[in-house]
């Protein structure tokens, strides 16, 4: 068996054809959705992932604001930048690039944004609705997974799925996601004894733990849907997931490729959500329903 590739760029693409039809009604309305991006310090990293995000609302319509403050800013400094932007009636979405510099508490600047402007989904509001399913922003790479996942067509009630990576921003919601959906879910994390006796029992297998060729044909059962959210640069330079693509691609039925599918798809989904807050906010009150985004 060769498993079908799952193809997240494509899907982002076509997704952003929808986000930019749903940008020209809410200009009609008068309204220009807006994402303000808090960057502090200058990790090489998180500048390029800046760099994608303001890129892709560019690209479908959605203004920017990027906010720049020196590694050395004090949180009194990044919490008050927070304040101006929740009041601010332009900014539907805000962003904070992590990780943040020591001096700064991450949970501190989270639990100040706005719930209604928590674009990312990571505000403790957010985190909880996942519990009962009902968050106001699912967190971006979840979500990106969950349509990546329903273009396979194959319904996840019931199925077996395993998680690989129990972090907050990534595993932990995938988790409660798929529970959601009526999956049996299994975590798995560093301290799991003997991993693949959980992965090989996966019908679907989502993996995010950073660690390059982690998961190998052996662990993986055929037949399985396998996600592949990891982004490792290796010493060569070249992006990788943490599946070993080429030898796990003989046993899945699909399989996502890195770069290429689960990476688009995060920042189209930050996309997503900045324009259901422009639309709840701009066009609420008017007898319009807020599209939810579906895949074909
Ligand atoms: P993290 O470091 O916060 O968490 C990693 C998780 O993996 C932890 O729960 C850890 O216990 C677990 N883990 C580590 N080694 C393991 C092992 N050998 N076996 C089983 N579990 C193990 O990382 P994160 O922020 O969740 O990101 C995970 C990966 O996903 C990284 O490669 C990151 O770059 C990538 N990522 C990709 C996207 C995207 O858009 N594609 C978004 C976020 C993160």
């Amino acid at each position: 068996m060769t498993a079908q590739i799952i193809d997240g760029k494509a899907l982002s693409q076509r997704l952003r054809v929808g986000f930019r039809e749903r940008v020209a009604v809410l200009r009609e309305h008068g309204v220009t959705p807006g994402l303000a991006v808090i960057l502090v310090g200058d990790n090489p990293a998180s500048k390029v992932y800046v760099g994608n995000k303001v890129k892709a609302c560019a690209d479908c319509g959605v203004a920017s604001f990027h906010h720049a403050l020196p590694a050395d800013a004090s949180e009194t400094e990044v919490l008050a930048r927070i304040a101006q932007l929740n009041a601010a009636p332009a900014v539907h979405g805000i962003l904070v690039q992590l990780p943040l510099p020591p001096q700064i508490d991450v949970r501190r600047v989270l639990e100040a944004i706005d719930v209604h402007k928590d674009v990312d989904g990571f505000h403790l509001y957010n985190v909880g609705g996942l519990v009962v399913g009902n968050t106001i922003f699912p967190p971006c790479t979840p979500y990106g997974v969950q349509l990546l996942l329903e273009t396979t067509g194959i319904d996840v009630a019931g199925k077996n799925a395993v998680v690989v990576g129990a972090s907050n921003i990534v595993g932990k919601p995938m988790a409660l996601m798929l529970l959601q959906k009526e999956a049996t879910v299994t975590i798995c994390h560093a301290k799991t004894r003997d991993l693949a006796q959980h992965t090989i029992l996966a019908d679907i297998l989502i993996v995010a733990a950073g660690k390059p060729g982690l998961i190998v044909p052996q662990m993986v059962k055929h037949g399985a849907i396998v996600i592949d959210v990891g982004i490792n640069r290796l010493p060569d330079n070249r992006i990788v997931g943490d599946v070993d693509f080429e030898g796990v691609k003989q046993k899945a039925s699909w399989i996502t490729p890195v770069p290429g599918g689960v990476g688009p798809m995060t920042v189209t989904m930050l996309i997503e959500n900045t324009l259901r807050s422009a639309e709840r906010k701009g066009i609420a009150h008017d007898s319009w329903d807020a599209p939810t985004v579906t895949v074909d």
